[in-house]
C-alpha cells in the first residue's frame, strides 16, 4: 500500500489510541469510538484507507457478520486481510477495522445495509456481496422495498463486481443494476417479505424444487411482467456447491444449518472474484466454529448450552432449523435500542415448531414472549432469570436463543468466546 497523507496518517492513529483507551477502561472492545475519532479529525479517512486494497463489502439483513468472517477466513489464504470482526458495521468501524491493519492488501467489510450506499460511494469497493432483504425488528416490506431501490442506485454505473443471492427476489431485484453480477442461488427461508415483485408489484410465482429435478432452491417468476429469477453461476444443493464450471464441493462445515450452508456458497464465489479456488478456499472455511460468539457451546453446572443469535423473524426461523428438537431450550428477549423497543415482531415468527419441547422463557421482555407463546399453545416455563432457567433444566445439553442484547448479556457472563 502507498503511504496515506500525513493528516489521514494522523487521524488514524488517534482514532487507534482512542481504542486502546476505551478498551483499557472496559468500555468495549473501541472499534466504534476509535473510528469515530479518526473520522472527525479526517472525514475523508475511510476512502483513503481503502483506496489501494482489494476490498469486498458485504450486506444482508441476517447472516452478514458470519459470511464476512468465512470470507476473510478464505482470503487470508491470499495474504494479510483487514475486517471488521466484531461487527462494528458503520463507517466508524469500517475506518477502525482498516486502520488496524494498515498494510493488508485485501479488506472485507460487513457493512449495515443502510450504510451500503454510501460506503459503497467511498471505498469504490471492487466487490459487493448481497444476501438477503427481510424485516428487521419494525421494519415492513415497503422499507426494505425502499432499501433495495437505494442499492439499485448506489450500484448503478459503478464497476463493482456484485455476488448475489439469486433465490431472493429483492436481492436480485437490489443488485440487477450493478454492470456485473454472479448469481448464487444460496437459497431462502423466510418469504414473508417476497410474495409481491419488487419492479411492478404483481404476483411471484414459484415453482420447481429439487425434488423436481430442478438445480438449486426454488425457481420465482412475475406473473405480470418479465422480472424472474437469473439462473444462477454458482448453486447451493444440500450439502454441495457447485461452482459455475459444473464442479461439486463437499463443504462439511462446522458452523451449523443450512444458513450457513448458504453463507458458506455465498462466500465461495465472492472469493473467486478475489482469484481463489474453491480448493483452497473450503479447508479455510472448515476452519470457523463460531462467529462472535454465535454457535458457540459454553457450559455451567453440568449443562452444555449453545448460544444462538436470533434479531428478527428471519433470523429465529434459522435458529430454529439449527435448534436440535430433542434437546430443552431457553428463549431470551430483550427489548433495548439494539434489539427494537416494540416487540410486535413476535407475533412475526411461527413458536409451533416447539412444541413437544421443554421451553423456557427468559429476558427483560419474558411476558411480551410468553403471551406469544400462550396464544400459539406453547407450554413453557417462565424464569426471572438466565440463572434461574439454567437451574431449573436437567443436566445435559441446551440450546438457547437469544435476541440481540440478551445474547451479548449472556456472553459476557460467560466470557467472550470469538
Ligand atoms: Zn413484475
Amino acid at each position: 500500500m502507498s503511504q496515506l497523507p500525513l493528516r489521514a496518517q494522523l487521524a488514524s492513529a488517534l482514532g487507534r489510541t482512542a481504542a486502546t483507551l476505551s478498551r483499557a477502561t472496559g468500555r468495549g472492545d473501541g472499534s466504534v469510538i476509535g473510528g469515530r475519532v479518526g473520522l472527525m479529525l479526517e472525514p475523508d479517512l475511510l476512502r483513503k484507507l481503502a483506496s489501494d486494497r482489494k476490498l469486498a463489502l458485504v450486506s444482508a439483513t441476517n447472516g452478514k457478520t458470519t459470511t464476512t468472517r468465512l470470507i476473510a477466513s478464505a482470503l487470508m489464504e491470499l495474504g494479510e486481510v483487514a475486517t471488521n470482526a466484531f461487527g462494528a458495521n458503520m463507517p466508524a468501524g469500517h475506518v477502525s477495522a482498516l486502520s488496524g491493519q494498515k498494510h493488508a492488501p485485501f479488506a472485507v467489510l460487513e457493512v449495515d445495509e443502510k450504510y451500503l450506499p454510501e460506503v459503497l460511494d467511498t471505498t469504490n469497493a471492487g466487490i459487493v456481496t448481497l444476501m438477503n432483504l427481510s424485516r428487521d425488528q419494525m421494519d415492513r416490506a415497503a422499507e426494505i422495498w425502499l432499501l433495495a431501490q437505494k442499492w439499485r442506485r448506489a450500484l448503478a454505473g459503478k464497476p463493482a463486481h456484485v455476488i448475489a443471492n439469486c433465490d431472493d427476489p429483492l436481492v436480485t431485484w437490489g443488485a440487477s443494476t450493478a454492470a456485473r453480477v454472479t448469481w448464487v442461488s444460496g437459497g431462502q427461508r423466510w418469504r414473508e417479505d417476497s410474495w409481491c415483485c419488487p419492479e411492478c408489484g404483481g404476483p411471484l410465482d414459484r415453482g420447481g424444487s429439487r425434488e423436481m429435478g430442478q438445480q438449486g432452491s426454488v425457481h420465482w417468476a412475475c406473473r405480470e411482467c418479465t422480472f424472474h429469477r437469473p439462473e444462477p453461476d454458482w448453486i447451493l444443493d444440500g450439502e454441495d456447491v457447485i461452482d459455475p464450471h459444473g464442479r461439486r464441493w463437499r463443504l462439511d462445515l462446522q458452523l451449523p444449518g443450512e444458513a450457513n450452508r448458504s453463507n458458506a456458497a455465498i462466500a465461495l464465489a465472492t472469493v473467486d472474484a478475489f482469484g481463489l479456488d474453491p480448493a483452497r478456499a473450503i479447508p479455510r472455511l472448515r476452519t470457523v466454529t463460531s462467529v462472535a460468539g454465535r454457535y458457540t457451546t459454553v457450559e455451567r453446572d453440568g449443562r452444555a448450552m449453545r448460544l444462538l443469535l436470533a434479531k428478527n423473524p428471519a433470523g429465529w426461523l434459522e435458529a430454529f432449523e439449527v435448534s436440535d428438537p430433542r434437546l430443552p431450550i431457553i428463549l431470551s428477549v430483550n427489548a433495548q435500542g439494539p434489539d427494537g423497543r416494540d416487540t410486535s415482531w413476535l407475533w412475526d415468527v411461527d413458536y409451533r415448531i416447539l412444541r413437544g419441547r421443554p421451553v423456557f422463557v427468559t429476558g427483560e421482555r419474558r411476558l411480551d414472549l410468553a403471551l406469544r407463546l400462550d396464544v400459539a399453545s406453547i407450554p413453557f416455563q417462565l424464569c426471572d432469570s438466565f440463572d434461574q432457567a439454567v437451574a431449573a433444566l436437567p443436566l445435559g445439553r441446551i440450546d438457547v436463543i437469544a435476541n440481540y442484547t440478551a445474547f451479548q448479556q449472556i456472553r459476557t457472563e460467560f466470557g467472550r468466546a470469538v
